[in-house]
Parts: structure tokens; C-alpha cells; sequence
């Protein structure tokens, strides 16, 4: 087992005691229905258990989906100025963005997409640019909002059910970084697989355990799932999709890599030399993936043929 965070002597107990607590909590798998797990991950107040029949990570304890919906609403949040840049990684993601845009267009023809956790819109808004119709739906009334007034995208706010699209409206959709946080990922594909045309593309970008380092949640862990490309292809074909491409790679971000040269403002030096720290990034991408310890993994699928 990897222990990602130590703490004094309470903290280990406080750990102990939430670990047996988890590990003797049966929960059944969500994709193999095994009960059987060993312990994974132990990460600040949670820990992550592998599933012994299908490999699946999952968090422990399992919170509740209210609960989950409240830290995502945001409702005392004040909204963000449409003029700043509340990612600090604006030229980033255009970069970024601009490459996934690339891969499904090396896909698919250009048409509508939608965007499953749009967040601040940066994807959407370069999709549009791009000669895209696009859309997007975000939990986040902060996030949704400053899409709106700062690209004037045509967001949701709220799930991706209470928007209530038509059937088979959207040549594409995506969810970067989302699918880990979805409480009933098998509801939300049926319904993804509902709004896509017949020929669409679904893109689901996810990090992998490698990257759980990345991410310490305080009050809640909000990556309720860790997949590989396995037990991802496998809940895609439960949904009736098929999965014709997985790219591995991605994952920590420009920022993180320069926060972690000890930088704690690092978009200045960002912005001066993007070019040549984008170029860093790709170099360490690949060699993880050489050495299997990717830190983000891209599936592509289409409805299955029935
Ligand atoms: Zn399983």
C-alpha cells in the first residue's frame, strides 16, 4: 500500500481507525460486482481499495451523493470578473485544448459538441473558434456563469439530465477530468450515449492512480473512481459504447510541474516561455508512459452497433 500523506501520531490513528472502518464496509463492485478489495491508496482523511475481480480503485468511505452535489454548488460563491483568468492557466489550456481539438478532428468532421463539466469554458470557446457548435453543462452557478459573460457560451447549470437535451443531438462530447467524480457513471453514459448521434464520439479524459499524488481533497474525496484503460473500456461497453482509440499521457499540468521547482506563482514565467515548458512537459509525458506510469488516460469510443 502507498501511503501519500504523513502526519503525526493522531493522524495515523485517525488513519487506522478510518481504514478498518473502510475495509470492513462490503461495497460491492460497481463494475464486477466483487466484494472482495485490497487496500490501494491511503490518502489524507480516505483511502482507495483495488477491486480483486476487476482491478477498479475506489474510494473509501463513500460519500453520499448529496453530499458530493453541495460542493459543487457553490451557492455562497461570489461570481468571478469575465476580465481575470480564475485558472491562472488560460495560455495553457489554450495550448492544450488546441491539441485535443486536433485529435478529434483527426477523428470525425467538425459539428456540435458538448462539454460535460465545462468549468470556466476555456475548451468550449476554442471549439467555437474552431467553427464548432458548442455547448456545454457545469455544476459550478460560478463557473457556468463567467462562460457565459466571458465567451458567451451557451452553458447549463446543473447535471447533465436536468438539460434535458433531445435525443441523438450532439456529434460529440466530452468530459475532461470529470468521469472520476460521477457517483452513478453508468446512468451518466446512458445518457451521454442518448444525446449522441448515431455516428458520434464520446472523449473521456481520466487520470490514473498515478496521478493521486496530485490531488489531496480536504473535506471530501471528489475522485470517487481511479480507472486504467480496462475497467474504463469496460463501463464504456456496459453503456453500449465501443472504444476505437485510447491515448495514454497528459495528466499534471504546465502549473503543477513549475510549482513543483518551487515556484508558487509560476504564470509569469508561464507566459514567457510556454513554449519551451510545454516542450518539458511532452518530453516527461512520454518517458512515464515508457515506463507505464502515466498520469492520464484518453478514451474515444462510439455507440456500439446493435
Ligand atoms: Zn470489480
Amino acid at each position: 500500500m502507498e501511503e501519500l500523506n504523513h502526519g503525526g501520531p493522531d493522524g495515523a490513528r485517525l488513519r487506522l481507525a478510518r481504514w478498518t472502518q473502510a475495509m470492513t464496509a462490503t461495497r460491492p463492485c460497481m463494475l464486477c460486482g466483487d466484494s472482495r478489495t485490497r487496500p490501494a491508496l491511503s490518502h489524507g482523511h480516505y483511502s482507495y481499495v483495488r477491486c480483486s475481480g476487476c482491478g477498479l480503485l475506489a474510494v473509501r468511505p463513500f460519500p453520499e451523493p448529496q453530499e458530493l452535489l453541495a460542493v459543487y454548488d457553490d451557492p455562497v460563491e461570489p461570481a468571478v470578473d469575465p476580465s481575470l483568468d480564475p485558472s491562472g492557466e488560460a495560455a495553457v489550456h489554450r495550448v492544450r485544448f488546441s491539441e485535443e481539438i486536433d485529435r478529434i478532428e483527426a477523428l470525425r468532421p467538425r459539428g456540435t459538441v458538448l462539454d460535460i463539466g465545462c468549468a470556466w469554458g476555456f475548451f468550449l470557446a476554442l471549439c467555437r473558434e474552431r467553427g464548432w457548435e458548442a455547448k456545454g453543462v457545469d455544476l459550478s452557478r460560478v463557473q457556468a456563469e463567467y462562460a457565459r459573460r466571458r465567451f458567451g457560451l451557451d452553458v447549463f447549470t446543473g447535471t447533465l439530465r436536468a438539460a434535458r437535451f433531445p435525443d441523438g443531438c450532439f456529434d460529440v462530447v466530452t468530459l475532461w477530468h470529470v468521469f472520476e467524480h460521477f457517483h452513478d457513471r453508468l446512468a451518466e453514459l446512458m445518457e451521454v450515449r442518448r444525446i449522441l448521434k448515431r455516428d458520434g464520439t464520446v472523449v473521456i479524459a481520466v487520470p490514473t492512480p498515478n496521478s493521486a499524488a496530485d490531488y489531496v481533497f480536504q473535506s471530501l474525496p471528489l475522485h470517487l473512481y481511479y480507472y486504467d484503460e480496462g475497467t474504463l473500456g469496460q463501463v464504456l461497453g456496459r453503456a453500449g459504447f465501443r472504444v476505437v482509440r485510447i491515448r495514454r499521457g497528459g495528466g499534471t499540468g504546465v502549473m503543477s510541474l513549475v510549482r513543483k521547482i518551487g515556484l508558487d506563482d509560476p504564470r509569469k514565467l508561464i507566459g514567457s516561455h510556454l513554449a519551451f515548458l510545454w516542450k518539458a512537459k511532452k518530453i516527461v509525458q512520454r518517458a512515464r508512459c515508457i515506463a507505464s506510469v502515466h498520469k492520464e488516460i484518453t478514451v474515444y469510443a462510439v455507440p456500439a452497433r446493435t
